[in-house]
């Protein structure tokens, strides 16, 4: 079959042709529908984080089950959409059993297209209990970039900064994460502010029902210390001053993006101000089934554009120069 594999070292996915797996007793084979792309991959293929295997790549997946093995009980039908659980957490450590399976600490396993085979093929092997139905209606390339794109701000805004109805949200970066996540605020009933620096996603975050917008450059007319959570999505040095900056006395900041290794914390306005700086990391099991129910009744459409997975390449140079609009995903 195809496959799109991470080589150490290279900076290209290698396109090559591999045996198709075949599934251990607890696993299902996926027959790939479709594969998210996302900067994580730019990531690994730029070496920032050290992976010393050959895997194939893509850890956002949704497509049909074709096999399973002996000892999987459930009873799957032809034509029906799965999704995976990235984070491919083990199920049975102390993080898995008190439903934080996204911070499985199980040191044997590896999230799925990250550390081993992912979602840049026509089939994929994981484990039966790391899929969730997704409801009909939603397609293959929306099914498969909610796993993440929609996954990791929903944990974040909804799980770890307990938005709710009439919480005031400031919302830094509408890239594919932001622009879900100012949906996913507003289907919780917040009222969102969004900043970005390129006017038409501010337009588009309006169509959604965004109740302010502005351009980053105007960031200074807002109130200081107003915010009860500012979600900072780009993660950069002078996103998480304006977080801070936003962000009212015992309110939170909610960090999402990766854009810069580190960022610098104010230490007297945080301590005197209380404020909660809160990380978060992509999401849970109960949470993509919960997160597709929303996209089912329309309250939040992930935007997504889809193209030939053999074109794998070069969608992620198109990626990293910041041409692809929201979300992309690839089609076997
Ligand atoms: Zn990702
Ligand atoms: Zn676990």
């Amino acid at each position: 079959m195809f496959a799109a594999r991470y080589v150490p070292g290279k900076k290209e996915l290698s396109l090559v042709d591999i045996p198709k797996p075949t599934p251990g007793p607890l696993d299902v084979i996926l027959k790939i529908r479709a594969a998210g792309i996302c900067h994580s991959d730019l990531h690994v293929l730029h070496g920032e984080v050290p992976y010393k295997e050959t895997f194939t790549m893509g850890h956002e997946a949704c497509g049909e089950v074709v096999e399973k093995g002996s000892e999987v009980t459930e009873n799957y039908s032809a034509g029906d959409l799965y999704a995976v659980h990235g984070p491919n957490p083990c199920g049975h450590c102390n993080y898995c059993r008190t439903g934080h399976d996204n911070l499985c600490n199980d040191p044997s396993r590896t999230f799925i297209g990250l550390g081993q085979d992912g979602a840049y093929a026509e089939y994929l092997k994981v484990p039966a209990r790391n899929i969730v139905k997704v409801p009909k209606g939603i397609s293959p390339e929306i099914a498969a970039v909610a796993t993440d794109a929609v996954l990791t701000p929903y944990h974040a805004i909804k799980t770890k900064g307990g938005v709710g109805l009439g919480s005031k949200v400031l919302a830094i970066g509408l890239g594919g994460l932001g622009m879900n996540g100012v949906q996913i605020a507003l289907a919780l009933g917040a009222e969102v502010t969004a900043v970005d620096l390129k006017d038409a996603n501010l337009e588009m975050a309006k169509s959604f029902g965004v109740q302010n917008v502005l351009n980053s450059k105007q960031i200074s007319s807002l109130q200081p210390l107003s915010f009860d959570v500012v979600v900072d999505f780009v993660g950069l040095e002078s996103t998480f001053k304006d977080a801070q900056n936003f962000v009212k006395p015992g309110g939170t900041i909610l960090l999402i993006g990766l854009g810069s290794a580190q960022v610098p914390l104010t230490t007297a306005t945080a301590i005197t101000f209380e404020t909660k700086v809160q990380a978060s990391f992509w999401g849970t099991h109960v949470e993509m089934q919960e997160l597709y129910e929303l996209i089912e009744q329309g309250k939040i459409k992930p935007q997504v554009q889809t193209a030939p997975m053999k074109e794998v390449n070069h969608w992620l140079h198109e990626l990293e120069a910041g041409r692809i609009k929201s979300r992309m995903a690839l089609l076997p």
